[in-house]
């Protein structure tokens, strides 16, 4: 934040100028590799929602909640959204004890974390856990209940599937383990950090391994063989949403909006470390990257640091007419988690809810609408904003691939389900490093941010003061329940 003097703070001054620097340092730091990929639920998510509640804090932006007695300021900024992660602090062990008949008596494998095998997903037990392995339902039904048993289906998730349903246990439930086939050959990827997150919104799914290698061969000859699977230090990490408000004041002639209330959001969680990739590759044939870290860069660190300084010039000028809340949400990339949260838990009523600003992906210019400096918007056919910001010479355009269904795709969908008119503003270009390891802040094209986000903020200064009030246009809006119409205008 830059130095605010008393001269700075007059209304008629101009207001702290969204800057290239800030965005770049707010990208760097939310999409370092020291914050893992920002996963819900783990270590680098949580630290990433403390340096955006320190942004805002700074920025001179009101938490949106009370704060807690004995917390700091921060926890008043911070909406846990009831999701728990299980980060790795230890080593798992795992121990593999098979009598299979081409091994001559009893063979004892121990299994290596991030080389034989990685933890996938699941509440593990702390303490040690010793499964029967079976891979028929004959070998099944002698294990019950199943949850004393780990299920090795050499075949693919399909077969999984389908086993599962026969045997009653939809998603795995009851089951002590799945231990899914992974890569023949061990080496092919990196050890997975220590700090992989085994998460899961849902306790009761089983652990789930991956398995490769030599331990995948031996499973998938196991007769009536088990596994020992250790885990020690295991803790539990939450997940929050990030919120702060500057309140509105009205106007003389509508002194009403202050009851009203813009939403602009943007989603800081990403998908963590090389976990994802090692159990759901994208090409097979890949080398294994010496990078692990989806950075995240453009999805979304550039949609928050766009987020951070529109609060920070709004908070530098005068009060708003209507009242602004800046949330940044966690677990859109788990299902929009985080948004829903809110959703259900909402700092204002919906109902006065009049507008929620979305950003998603504005790190790099996109051609399709001029290149450097400017921003599309979804659906802009949908509310009245998109043609009052053009009317007012506000340099956006509209989303020129609607056949990539952008505008659900990103939180603001989730608003609109909810009669809320919403949209998103991004620059997404369609390109490669969308979801890899190699969306950095070094890809990421500062200047466009800037003048992007100063364009923007003009637009958004239309919706602040009550210049421009966001309304659906004639069956703009499929996606809410009829009854819900009464929250969006
Ligand atoms: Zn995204």
């Amino acid at each position: 934040m830059r130095i605010n003097d008393a001269s700075s703070r007059s209304r008629t001054n101009p207001t702290p100028e969204i800057l290239a620097a800030e965005l770049q340092a707010h990208v760097e730091t939310l999409a370092g590799d020291d914050l893992e990929g920002r996963e819900t639920g783990s270590l680098g998510g949580l630290r990433a929602a403390l340096y955006i509640a320190q942004s805002l804090a700074q920025a001179g932006v009101a938490p949106a909640l009370p704060v807690a007695p004995e917390g700091s300021t921060l926890s008043g900024y911070l909406a846990d959204i009831g999701y728990v992660g299980f980060p790795l602090r230890t080593e798992p062990r795992l121990m593999v004890t098979t009598d299979a008949p081409e091994i001559d008596g009893e063979a004892v494998f121990t299994g290596a974390h991030g080389v034989d095998f990685d933890y996938v997903v699941g509440a593990p037990a702390e303490g040690e856990l010793e499964l029967f392995v079976v891979s028929s339902r004959a070998q099944a039904e002698a294990v019950k209940p199943l949850r004393h048993a780990a299920l090795y289906i050499h075949g693919s998730y399909g077969d999984r599937q389908q086993w599962l349903e026969v045997m009653g246990s939809p998603g795995g439930r009851g089951w002590g383990a799945l231990l899914l086939p992974g890569w023949p050959t061990p080496g092919d990827h990196r050890p997975l950090p220590l700090h992989g997150v085994a998460s899961s919104v849902d306790a009761t799914l089983p652990v789930m391994l991956r398995v490769r290698g030599p331990l995948r061969k031996q499973l998938s000859e196991a007769t009536g063989g088990t596994i020992k699977l250790g885990i020690e230090g295991l803790e539990t990490t939450p997940a929050y949403n990030v919120i702060g408000v500057i309140p509105g004041q009205g106007t003389p002639d509508r002194p009403e909006l202050a009851r009203e209330v813009i939403v602009f959001t943007a989603h800081y969680d990403h998908i963590g470390i090389r976990g994802r990739a090692a159990t759901s590759p994208r090409e097979p044939d890949d080398p294994a990257p010496d990078d692990l870290v989806f950075n995240g860069a453009d999805d979304d660190a550039s949609g928050v640091a766009g987020v951070l300084e529109l609060a920070h010039a709004f908070a530098h000028e005068g009060a708003p007419a209507r009242t602004l809340v800046f949330l940044l949400v966690t677990g859109e990339e788990k299902g929009l988690l985080g948004t829903e949260h809110y959703l259900d838990h909402p700092v204002f009523p919906l109902a006065d809810t009049v507008y929620n600003l979305n950003l998603e992906m504005i790190g790099r210019p996109d051609p399709t609408v001029g290149g450097p400096g400017r921003l599309w918007v979804t659906g802009p056919e949908r509310t009245n904003v998109m043609g009052a910001m053009e009317a007012a010479g506000i340099g956006v355009g509209a989303d020129m691939r609607p056949e990539q269904n952008f505008f659900q795709r990103s939180d603001n969908i989730a608003f609109v389900r909810r009669g809320v008119p919403a949209q998103t503003f991004s620059s997404y270009a369609l390109h490669e490093d969308y979801h890899r390891v190699t969306d950095e802040a070094a890809t990421l094209d500062p200047d466009h941010m800037q003048a992007a986000l100063r364009e923007l903020l003009r637009g958004a200064r239309m919706l602040a003061q009550g210049e421009l009030d966001p309304v659906w246009l004639p069956g703009g809006n499929p996606y809410a329940p009829a009854d819900a119409g009464a929250a969006g205008r």
